[in-house]
């Protein structure tokens, strides 16, 4: 497929928010290759017939299946998509590990171990190793026949991950002696390779290679979990454990640009994991409604029930719809870059970060809504072991804990938004300038009879809009103190999560009807629906935003200007769940697979 030039500001983290984007422009999972498709069906086939049938003994923490089932997917290819071909890698794109995480996390633990292993110990190794780092590390690694783990939480810096306590002494050899203890490390109990973040001299953050083998290192006690019980979390104990001045990864010093930048794949990927999680539970939710009776009548011929299934598809496909077409950003990103394959891959990665926190965010939240309505679907048979929809729903909290809580990646999103307005990266004032000008003008109106996707597109607009007006005002207001009115931060994201959300949508169901992809009519349906319930919440948290930025006069004039941004026509969104769900229920899952 040829890859259409992007618009100037869409190849900017957030440019997306101030320019009106053509559906041409976006990638989208129908568009996923042929090979793709492979590497999807490889990861589905491997964690039905491999894993699952092995939870028993992973949940009993026989840590050896767990090494042999990592070892299967490097022999699958599946480890190495992300690495460089002449390391034993596929140095596929990034869209291939999106499927392939989402396609894996059918079971959640297996996916955590899959997670730290390639997006948190393989992905620092290939932006930030030397090559000789990497030549070590780097084959075993994709081969599975080595595991390897992230060590930056401790048990008082988790969010504040700079204030972490574990110190690093330089010794005369030029060695390092590394004490302090990492917390909820996954994979600790088995892996041989940990990314591990200490301070040298107590000051210069800095990542180190550390070796389980290596003296000082120990691994301590399982953490008894809510969820994810076959994966591995412990601490990772320290004692004046030495490692070679070889095993400092990047700069010392410059720890944090290894974290964070890592932070930034791990977010996507997770949003990836999110995806393929709810999928899973979706299908599971319409196979149940489908044969449970009540009432002399299946439970999915009540419109009550039918409703939850539509909105649970109507959330994933919001979700693959921005997680796609961020990836693609990235893959472009990095093919378009200059220098160096890894200085590429970190510009791509730090260009979209925003986008990336939103697809953890907006994720995890998606799955957590899904999960829970499996078990509701479920009735008392959710709530019990019997059916895996109670584990589901306990494996599915933690994602909006790690990689960032949820509150931290919402204040990422407005704060860098923000950020990179005031620097005047992405044109951000100029255009709240002239949407100030626009709202006292005519502004095009809600028409009952237009097409229902050129509506949804105006109403998106209007979202968009509104989202740079509550950004604007609060810039406006707190200028560099923004970071400070946390609040303020939390609706702001909220926005921009939604516009981005509803926009992704919308431009999938207009490129399916372009491309006269199958099922258009539901396509069509979700998406409208999307924006409308989008343009509902971004009303209520646009205005208490405005409430609280403005007063007087101001309040008025911003009010009115939002009313005019977010109206639309109303939109008979039980008539489309209706459409969405009978679609749901013969399709017997999303229908719309990322493979
Ligand atoms: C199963 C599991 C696996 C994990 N795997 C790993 C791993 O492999 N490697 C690793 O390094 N870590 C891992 N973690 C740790 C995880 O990343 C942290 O738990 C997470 O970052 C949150 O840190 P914390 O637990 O210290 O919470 P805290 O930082 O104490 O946060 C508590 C609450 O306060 C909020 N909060 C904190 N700071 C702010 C702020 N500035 N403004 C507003 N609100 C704030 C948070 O959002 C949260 O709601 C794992 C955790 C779990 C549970």
């Amino acid at each position: 497929m040829a890859t259409p030039t992007l618009p100037h500001t869409t190849r900017k983290g957030g440019g997306w928010l101030i320019e009106e984007i053509a559906a041409g422009d976006v990638f989208t999972p129908e568009h996923l290759s042929d090979e793709h498709r492979l590497m999807a069906r490889t990861a589905a086939d491997f964690v039905r017939q491999e894993v699952a049938p092995m939870r028993e003994r992973l949940e009993a923490k026989d840590w050896s299946m767990a090494r042999a089932l990592v070892r299967r997917a490097g022999e699958l290819g599946l480890l190495a998509t992300d690495v460089p071909d002449d390391l034993g890698g596929l140095a596929l794109d990034k869209v291939s590990s999106v499927v392939v995480a989402a396609e894996l996390s059918a079971d959640s633990s297996f996916a955590t171990t899959y997670g730290a292993m390639t997006g948190l110990a393989i992905l620092p190794l290939i932006a930030f190793g030397t090559p000789e780092q990497q030549r070590r590390y780097l084959p075993g690694l994709a081969s599975g026949e080595i595991v390897g783990a992230y060590c930056l939480s401790e048990s008082g810096s988790g969010s504040d991950a700079l204030g972490a306590r574990t110190r690093a002494t330089r010794l005369a050899d030029g060695s390092f002696s590394l004490s302090g203890e990492k917390m909820w490390i996954t994979n600790a109990g088995f892996a041989d390779v940990y990314i591990v973040f200490a301070k040298v001299d107590g000051e210069a953050f800095t990542a180190f290679i550390v070796e389980r083998g290596f003296p000082g290192v120990s691994i301590g006690e399982e953490e008894h979990k809510m969820g994810l019980n076959a994966s591995s979390t412990a601490p990772v104990i320290l004692q004046d454990a030495r490692v070679p001045a070889g095993n400092v990864l990047g700069e010392i010093g410059r720890g944090h640009k290894v974290a964070f930048n890592v932070l930034n794949y791990g977010r996507l990927k997770l949003g990836a994991s999110t995806a393929g999680g709810a999928r899973a539970a979706l299908a599971e939710a319409v196979a149940y409604a489908a044969e449970r009776r009540q009432f002399g009548q299946a439970i999915a011929s009540f419109g009550a029930i039918r409703t939850k299934l539509a909105t649970m598809a109507l959330r994933i496909y919001v979700l693959e719809s921005l997680l796609v077409r961020t990836t693609d950003l990235i893959d472009r990103a990095v093919a378009a870059g200059a220098g160096t394959p890894a200085a590429r891959l970190l510009a791509a990665l730090e260009e979209y970060a925003i986008e990336a926190s939103i697809a953890k965010v907006a994720g995890s939240e998606a799955a957590d809504y899904v999960v829970d309505e499996n078990v509701q679907i479920h009735g008392g048979n959710g709530f019990v072991s019997d059916y895996p929809a109670e584990r589901r729903y306990r494996d599915a909290r933690v994602n909006r804990i790690f990689e960032g809580t949820n509150e931290i990646n919402r204040l990422l999103i407005a704060g860098l938004l923000a950020r990179r307005a005031a620097k005047g990266d992405i044109g951000l004032i100029a255009a709240a300038k002239r949407l100030a000008d626009e709202v006292t003008g005519p502004l095009a109106g809600a028409d009952g009879d237009e097409a229902p996707l050129a509506a949804a597109r105006r109403t998106v607009a209007g979202l968009k809009k509104a989202t740079l007006l509550v950004l604007g005002t609060a810039m406006q207001r707190y200028g560099e103190k923004l970071a400070e009115e946390q609040e303020v931060l939390m609706l702001a994201s909220d926005l921009v999560i939604d516009a981005f959300g509803a926009e992704s949508a919308l431009l999938r169901a207009e490129r399916a009807r372009s491309d006269g992809a199958r099922h258009g009519d539901v396509h069509e349906a979700m998406a409208v629906t999307a924006v409308a319930d989008a343009a509902l919440r971004v009303e209520m948290a646009a205005r208490e935003a405005v409430a609280a930025l403005t007063e007087g006069d101001t309040r008025r004039i911003t009010l009115s200007a939002l009313r005019r941004l977010v109206k639309s026509a109303p939109v008979d969104t039980v008539a489309l769940r209706r459409t969405i769900a009978a679609h749901v229920l013969a399709a017997g899952g999303a229908g719309f697979e990322l493979r």
